[in-house]
């Protein structure tokens, strides 16, 4: 029998893996124009850096975390979120130790939970982000909105909205988890067992739950609004009105507090539904972090950042056609041997094509002329060159247009001159990068 894929991965393949790669390549040229640049951590790490880091009282920690123990009995955990690894490296590089904070770092790559697998929830999925670390001003809160604003809006997903919230500062998140915990006390007993773990934990966990019959009591609890300092008041207030400033659209949520437990002050969400009415949930998230670097062994040092979910950005763009169609790769020459004797010198013409910029394939099943066609059609190529017996005797080739059907026979050292005049590729001239530079 054959093995198939582990429940809750999938496959990416043709035209999903170029779209995936179309949203990355933006994503990343967006992320430089920001002056943020790519870093690349382990996808594994000690399992210890989530637990102290994303927090025990997370969901990810206490279920989702893929963690075993290596051969040296070490507990390894493969990352289910990027920026306990993130500040890792920039706590283990001394990345903070210059005058050229914050730190701007953006990341791509597979997350893995164990969730319960469902419509745009897996269990290896792609994240995209950034951190900025080392500046704790509500302005650098605000570039990472502006970037993910300005992300989807190369994306074309205009339907976007944007949730905003404040955790605050320690003392107002401590009155409010004392108020939480007075408010919940009365229900408990009516609650799911994670909710008993989640009020010795963190409390504010509760207001994350998605049993029905707790959001019931959830609605009726303490707002993080009525707990909020002065100074978290007014950190939050300059917060959105740089975002007015900006013209930046957002939606104020006060019952958004994020699942994972670093987050402080300012935290946001994008959410996006489809035209057809899907809703995939939170297609990205983020938000201001304080103790996480102190945390995890480094200096005092806040931190920003957010995650787009690649896999529902994709799933997104996909429902409202906002991918353009074709974007599988098509071949510009489709090479075709026919027999044994001509396939030397088809390799040798596909390389050198190749060299010259032109994306080239070949055939290498010995199948009849009319069915070599019929394959270079469908890979939607240009240009056929046909190879027989009387050209590799000749040293030539056979050059049909795909779409003329007009046929020129061309000696080898003249390929490349005469497939980029067929192309239209003209020769600018000295120190030109055209394909026809080598003539
Ligand atoms: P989080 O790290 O939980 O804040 O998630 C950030 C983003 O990752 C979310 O907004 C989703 O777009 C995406 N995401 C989270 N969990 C999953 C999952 N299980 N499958 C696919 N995408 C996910």
């Amino acid at each position: 029998m054959a093995v198939n894929n582990v429940k809750g991965t999938r496959d990416i393949i043709g035209e999903e893996a170029n779209a995936f790669n179309y949203i990355e390549n933006l994503l990343k040229q967006i992320c430089e124009l920001f002056a943020y640049n790519e870093v690349r951590p382990p996808v594994m790490e000690y399992s210890e850096l989530f637990v102290r880091g994303v927090g025990e009282s997370s969901d990810v920690v206490r279920k989702e975390m893929y963690t075993f123990l290596d051969k040296g009995e070490r507990s390894i955990t493969l990352r289910p979120e990027f920026t306990a690894g993130i500040m890792r490296l920039i706590i283990q590089n001394k990345l903070l130790n210059t005058n050229e904070l914050p730190f701007k770092a953006y990341y791509v790559g597979p997350v893995f939970r164990y969730e319960r697998p469902q419509l745009g929830r897996y269990r290896q999925f792609t994240q995209f982000g950034v951190e900025a670390v080392g500046n704790n001003s509500p302005e650098i809160d605000v570039e990472t909105i502006v970037l993910a604003y300005t992300i989807l809006n190369s994306l074309n997903l205009e339907n976007v909205s944007i949730k905003i919230n404040t955790l605050g500062d320690d003392e107002s998140r401590e009155n409010y988890k004392k108020a939480l915990k007075q408010y919940f006390e009365k229900y408990l007993d009516q609650m799911c067992p994670d909710c008993h773990s989640r009020y010795e934990l963190n409390p504010l966990r509760i207001l994350d739950c998605k049993v029905p019959e707790d959001q019931k009591i959830v609605e009726g609890a303490p707002k993080m609004k009525d707990f909020l300092s002065e100074n978290a008041k007014n950190r939050f207030n300059k917060v959105l009105s740089l975002l007015d400033d900006l013209s930046i659209p957002y939606v104020v949520d006060d019952t958004l507090v994020r699942g994972l437990d670093y987050y402080s002050e300012t935290v946001y969400e994008f959410h996006y539904t489809s035209k057809n009415g899907t809703n995939y949930g939170a297609i990205g998230a983020g938000g201001h972090y304080d103790k996480l670097v102190a945390e995890l062994g480094g200096p005092n040092a806040a931190g920003v950042g957010f995650s787009f979910g690649v896999d529902r950005l994709y799933s997104v763009l996909r429902d409202d056609d906002l991918l353009e169609t074709g974007l599988d790769n098509p071949v510009e020459i489709y090479v075709m041997p026919m027999g044994e004797l001509a396939k030397p010198l088809a390799l040798q013409v596909a390389a050198e094509l190749r060299v010259s910029g032109y994306r080239t394939d070949m055939c290498f099943e010995d199948v009849k002329l009319g069915n070599m066609f019929k394959r270079a059609e469908r890979k939607g190529a240009s240009f056929a060159i046909i190879i027989g017996e009387n050209e590799v005797n000749n040293q030539e080739v056979i050059i049909k247009n795909m779409e003329t059907t007009v046929q020129v026979n061309c000696p080898l050292e003249k390929l490349i001159e005469t497939i980029s005049k067929e192309m239209g590729d003209e020769c600018c001239g000295d120190g030109c990068q055209c394909h026809c530079k080598e003539n």
